[in-house]
């Protein structure tokens, strides 16, 4: 009988587990991918010595060929990596770079080729038309020009710009306000960070209007936790630090992701609706609905905010609970964060149920998500994973995999261009190279600049501070003296 519930599910038996709906189609296709279209992909990258990176969000079905070829030269990551990859490839000899994504991630890859000393290897998209994004074109509007120019004018500013940008808007933003990239995954541990490291800072995040609604209700519900569960999330903070993020925060309110908006609210209405008897489980880097739902769930024992380990001590309880009540209910688990931890779940819960072999129980994980995001998994027994990644671009409330520009990267559309490539026919091919920037700010190239907030990044996520020259820019620049608007 087909279950009323919607979300994907995955079901963990003792020595198996079953896919539900959409996300078992998907899995087949990921894991058993045409080996005709898989071979002759092989044999044409290999002939042309092209490389391909490409988003975590492409269909299964395109995942799973690239996931097959054989040619080591193929790699599915986020955009960042794809971005480093590409750069490898180029050393290793790839005469030539397809990026399979949004055109915000083959300009990055541009740029990191060109920094790294390979400007002569071409990079190509997949389409001659733009591969846009709703959420990159805001920040390119004149309205999100005047709402930074409105945060140049106020004294130790710090932007804190989404990924899913272009570089021109990165570039563009850091000349005016001391700029940091982040991604769905690292943003409030960032924003907490920056309000630890630099006094009297004001924060400024953009374009996602839709995340940063969810990160002021996020701030505000942090004061509803106890100052050690604040300190788990963050050390440097307690009720009245979290108080103070919340008044100087500030969010871009034009910001829309096409399909974050159609899926944010209604993700959550179907959870409260379809899973009244289910656990809620929220990730605290979680922001928005899914985070609240979680703790008004956990007011009952019904539900679970916290860090990974909590997710999973929290999950691991309930299922033993459920064994030693010796009823026979199989507990189901809403998973309020990224896909990715589903493997480590299943591995203790399968060691739960194989401790208590006959129980009968077996144990529902959701996805609150559109039922055909799907991620690759590391694991190979699991092969693809509902849900989106959490790493970078979209959160737990939709996905990039759903997202119409995403699917214009389809695999007749790479073997279009793989075909170009092999004729030789540059002039075939102009229209599908990667933006590019003349204009220089203060002397200096858009992807130099452009790419300085990425750094920033980076160097947070290896160090867990922000760069000093960072913290003293934001305190340095005095308002009103910082460069002129582009
Ligand atoms: S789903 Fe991702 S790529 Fe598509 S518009 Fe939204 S942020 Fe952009």
């Amino acid at each position: 009988m087909k279950s009323a519930r919607s979300f994907p599910t995955l079901r963990v038996l003792e020595d198996r587990f079953e896919a539900e709906g959409t996300f078992a189609e998907a899995q087949a296709a990921f894991l058993r991918p045409d080996e005709a279209a898989v071979r002759a992909l092989d044999a044409r990258l290999e002939a042309g010595r092209i490389g391909v990176v490409a988003h975590y969000y492409m269909d299964p079905e395109l995942q799973g060929v690239l996931a097959a070829c054989r040619w080591p030269h193929v790699h599915i990551s986020d955009s960042l990596l794809m971005a480093d990859r590409a750069v490898a490839f180029a050393k290793a000899g790839c005469r030539a770079v397809v990026v399979l994504g949004v055109d915000f991630m083959s300009e990055n890859a541009r740029a990191m080729l060109d920094e790294a000393g390979y400007a002569h290897i071409p990079v190509y998209r997949v389409a001659s038309a733009p591969i846009g994004c709703s959420l990159a074109a805001a920040a390119e509007t004149l309205t999100y020009q005047a709402w930074l120019a409105q945060a140049a004018r106020s004294e130790r500013s710090l932007h804190v710009v989404y990924i899913n940008t272009s570089l021109r808007t990165k570039a563009h933003a850091h000349a005016k306000v001391p700029t940091i990239t982040c991604t769905s995954s690292n943003v409030v541990q960032t924003i907490l960070t920056a309000f630890a490291e630099i006094p009297d800072v004001r924060v400024w995040f953009g374009p996602d209007t839709y995340m940063g609604q969810n990160l002021a209700r996020f701030f505000a519900a942090l004061e509803t936790l106890d100052d050690a569960e604040i300190r788990a999330l963050h050390p440097a903070h307690d009720r009245a630090t979290v108080r103070a993020v919340a008044a100087r925060l500030a969010s871009f309110q034009q910001g829309h992701c096409v399909v974050h908006h159609m899926f944010g609210a209604d993700v959550v209405a179907r959870a409260r609706s379809e899973e009244s008897g289910s656990f809620i489980t929220a990730h605290l880097e979680v922001p928005g609905e899914m985070f609240e739902l979680a703790l008004e769930h956990k007011a009952h024992d019904r539900g679970v905010v916290g860090s990974t380990s909590d997710i999973l001590a929290f999950i691991t309880r309930k299922v033993r609970e459920a064994v030693a009540a010796g009823d026979g209910k199989s507990p189901r688990f809403v998973l309020g964060t990224e896909a990715g931890m589903v493997t480590s779940i299943v591995r203790e819960v399968r060691a739960v149920l194989r401790a208590h072999a006959g129980s009968g129980i077996s144990v529902e994980i959701a996805f609150p998500v559109a039922s055909d995001a799907v991620t690759a998994s590391s694991d190979p027994e699991l092969g693809v994973v509902p849900g989106a990644s959490g790493g970078e671009g979209c959160t737990a409330a939709g996905g990039c995999a759903t997202c119409p520009y995403m699917k214009m990267n389809s695999l007749e559309a790479l073997g279009d261009v793989v075909e170009r490539l092999l004729a030789e026919s540059p002039e075939a091919l102009r229209a599908f190279h990667p933006r590019t920037y003349d204009e220089r700010l203060s002397g200096r190239t858009v992807a130099e600049v452009g790419s300085e907030p990425i750094l920033h990044m980076r160097h947070f996520q290896r160090t867990g501070s922000l760069p000093a020259a960072l913290v003293a820019d934001v305190i340095g620049r005095r308002a009103n003296e910082r460069a002129p608007a582009g």
